[in-house]
């Protein structure tokens, strides 16, 4: 009998057919546990002997369940292991990478090749007040310049700043000069259209130093060398503007980069696009801040318009969509 059960343990091939086997010799129906019942059959002198019999049986079964236990669990252990195999070295061609959002994209360019040129990128509040993003900018109240940006007011008289240009207000008012800065960062304005949003992104820059080393012609080469940088080898003009905080002031156009200046309905057949404003800073802004016999040039770009044009999008408002159908193009 006890060897048949071993064999049968041996035998067995998964823990499921163990624990029948089990069940079948020692459960509480179980073929040995049946003999242990019929103890009370067996003569008082045999009594001892058949006891010790059947305990040296339950304790050999019990001994190679319990092997055979151990070795099964190892075989069940290595084929989940195998099973659940991961091959990290193996490439996974449908695997998605991310990208930068080309207007994030496009304002690390600029600000990295500023940087280069030893400019310091800072930052400041979007909630302004009036002074900072107004009053030291030469924008007194009730001066009509003022309805040149469509500004968003809160209540207690506060405004989201409508240029990053108090960002230059609030770098000369803790610092001395010299001054090479740029500033990029939201701005907010009251307007929706194909080229407008409520918020885009700017990048202002100012340059100060003292009264003799500065000039338009400084800020002309440097605007005519990063537009280059930025749009290949375009044609640039300067053209007479009118901008609060600077006298004299100018927008710049670059020659098309869609038709080569031909002419197309991009640059409504003009052949040149307008990307930046820039010009000498006013006396009035540096009075505003407490600066006294220096000079300074500044310019202005949106970011959002030079993404449009490096990258060939049409409406400016897909920028802010975030349909993954557009932002995949740029991976
Ligand atoms: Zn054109």
């Amino acid at each position: 009998m006890i060897k048949e059960w071993l064999e049968k343990i041996e035998a067995s091939s998964s823990l499921e057919v163990l624990e029948n086997i089990r069940i079948e010799i020692l459960g509480k129906k179980g073929v040995l546990t049946a003999q242990f019942a019929k103890m009370k059959d067996v003569p008082n002198e045999q009594k001892k002997a058949f006891a010790q019999n059947l305990n040296e049986q339950k304790t050999k079964v019990h001994e190679a369940l319990e092997n055979k236990k151990t070795l099964l669990m190892a075989i069940a252990l290595n084929e989940q292991l195998k099973a659940e195999h991961i091959d990290v070295t193996k490439f996974n061609s449908t695997a998605k990478t991310a990208a930068f959002h080309p207007v994030l994209d496009t304002m690390d360019k600029i600000t990295t090749y500023f940087q280069n040129l030893n400019f310091s990128v800072e930052e400041g509040p979007l909630v302004e007040d009036d002074f900072h993003n107004f009053e030291a900018l030469n924008l007194p109240k009730y001066h009509p310049a003022r309805d040149m940006q469509d500004t968003f007011y809160c209540k207690d008289g506060a405004v989201l700043r409508t240029h990053t240009s108090p960002v230059q207000i609030r770098t000369m008012m803790s610092v001395k000069p010299p001054i090479r800065m740029i500033a990029p960062g939201n701005v907010f304005r009251k307007d929706f259209d194909i080229t407008h949003t409520p918020m885009f992104n700017q990048i202002e820059g100012l340059v100060v130093d003292a009264e003799d080393k500065i000039s338009f012609a400084n800020l002309k080469h440097v605007m005519v060398e990063f537009l280059q940088h930025m749009f290949g080898d375009v044609e640039v003009r300067f053209r007479p503007s009118f901008f609060p905080f600077t006298e004299p002031s100018a927008e710049v156009d670059i020659s098309c980069i869609f038709c080569e200046g031909k002419g197309c309905r991009v640059c409504s057949h003009t052949g040149w696009l307008e990307v930046l404003g820039c010009g000498i800073v006013d006396e009035n802004v540096f009075k505003a801040v407490g600066y006294k016999d220096v000079s300074g040039y500044a310019f202005g770009l949106g970011i959002e318009r030079f993404a449009m044009l490096i990258h060939k999008i049409g409406d400016l408002r897909s920028l802010f969509d975030s349909d993954i159908r557009l932002l995949g193009q740029f991976r």
